[in-house]
């Protein structure tokens, strides 16, 4: 194909542009599909990124309609596109079509990058994506940290949840947070806790989950039929401890948390070794999972909680495996080939072990580069070792001690959009929250 000139977006709606008419042209800009779609051989293509037809501006000087003979490979930024532009006088269509397109090679990789994260995706496009069920297994939104020990007041968590689509929030209390402090990068127990101690902290802190979704309208989800109902326009919370150091070595504390608190989620380990074994941050004393620790698992899966072992060592998750009648969670950590001394990341066989009890694990936001892209990466490659149905998100938001990839649940879209280059739409619902939802259920009848 000769081409005749290179077409500007500011040539367009001026003679030059009506001068081309006919003539083969070479345009570069972002193609806007309503999901992003590996390819298309109809699509709009605009100036600046975009994502969906809600981006369009009305102005048709500003938009142009590209029609190829074959699907051309989109990706997630810029195109370079050549084709014969026809100028249309109709005022119903675009004024401008680039037909007979194909692409042209010579996009920099800068221009490409530049093109993500996509700015926007609309409420419809995110609802095709998570059908508005999107979990979150591990957050400590809503300040519920600070808040807990009085020094700042609770946020709004709701209006973000429901802007982003995210339907459920697992919202955690930190079981042994009175005596945990960050030391040389990495978070340490400074001392043992007295007893009683962590029992009456943790009565605070479900207090403030209460509060918290109560103050904001969320339903507090107490059963699977509850979470089947839970839909992102009105968001709900389910009560998560995050280390079971409260229990004290007590088992029927389980059953009151269950009662009293609606607690439906466990981690069994934080950062302080306690009763129930062993944690990856600090040398092992209990060859893993104790016997109380098991006991727990068990009353857990009688009761309708989901346990969760996060922080627990390799050890501790194998003796859980074989504990547990139900399926168990690893709520936030991602996947490490070579794990450093005292990592929170787990290796292949650590993530296949839950895997095998048709578990999930989350996957944290913590990366390199703090960007939704790195994020999905993330997923993507626990994907490649657990498969599609066994991973989930985990964003630890507010609780992270470094920046994080998803920093706002009003992010959720750009999250689904940056997976949507490498999954389907459907699996985009399971990796969001349909793996989790299918954990819940097989535990919380
Ligand atoms: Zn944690
Ligand atoms: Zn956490």
């Amino acid at each position: 194909m000769r081409l005749n000139g290179r077409l500007s977006w500011r040539d367009l709606g001026k003679p030059r542009a009506d001068m081309a008419h006919g003539k083969t042209v070479e345009l570069t800009g972002f193609p806007v599909t309503i999901l992003p779609t590996p390819t298309a051989d109809r699509f709009l293509m605009m100036a600046e990124p975009g994502c969906c037809q809600g981006c369009v501006p009305n102005n048709p000087l500003a938009v142009v309609e590209i029609v190829a003979e074959r699907p051309l490979k989109l990706g997630t930024g810029a195109v370079r596109v050549t084709g014969t532009l026809h100028v249309d006088a109709d005022p119903a269509g675009w004024r401008y079509r680039i037909l007979g397109a194909d692409l042209a090679p010579g996009l920099s990789r800068r221009s490409v990058l530049a093109a993500s994260p996509l700015f926007c995706l609309p409420a419809t496009a995110m609802a095709q994506a998570t059908d508005g069920t999107a979990v979150d297994t591990h957050s400590h939104a809503g300040n519920l940290i600070r808040a807990s020990w009085g020094r700042e007041g609770l946020l709004d968590i709701a209006t973000p949840m429901k802007k982003g689509g995210l339907s459920v929030a697992c919202l955690c209390i930190v079981a042994d947070s009175p005596i945990v402090q960050v030391s040389s990068g990495r978070l340490r127990p400074v001392r043992e806790p007295k007893p009683g101690e962590l029992y009456d902290f943790s009565k605070v802190q479900f207090a403030k989950v209460h509060e918290l979704a109560r103050t904001q309208s969320m339903p507090i989800v107490r059963t699977a039929a509850d979470l089947r109902e839970a839909r992102a326009s009105q968001p709900s919370v389910i009560v998560t401890s995050e280390g079971a150091d409260w229990l004290e070595g007590n088992i029927e504390r389980v059953d009151e948390a269950y009662q009293r608190w609606h607690l439906r989620q466990l981690q069994l380990v934080h950062y302080h070794p306690n009763e129930l074994g062993d944690i990856q941050t600090e040398p092992s004393v209990r060859s893993g999972l104790t016997d109380f620790g098991a006991e727990v698992i068990r009353r857990c899966n009688a009761l309708g909680i989901v346990v969760d072992v996060a922080h627990g060592t390799f050890e501790l998750v194998k003796r859980a495996v074989t504990t547990a009648a139900k399926p168990l969670l690893l709520s936030h950590t991602a996947l490490s080939d070579r794990p450093k001394p005292w990592t929170r990341l787990i290796t292949s066989d650590h993530a296949r072990a839950v895997a095998s009890t048709g578990g999930v694990v989350g996957i944290w936001p913590v990366a390199d580069v703090a960007h939704v892209n790195s994020y999905a990466s993330g997923i993507a490659r626990m994907v490649d070792v657990i498969g599609v149905d066994h991973v989930g998100i985990g964003t630890d938001q507010l609780g992270l001690l470094g920046p994080s990839s998803l920093p706002s649940y009003v992010d959720l879209p750009q999250l689904a959009a940056a997976l949507s280059s490498r999954f389907k739409p459907d699996e985009i619902s399971r990796l969001l929250g349909g793996n989790y939802r299918r954990v819940f259920e097989a535990c919380v009848a």
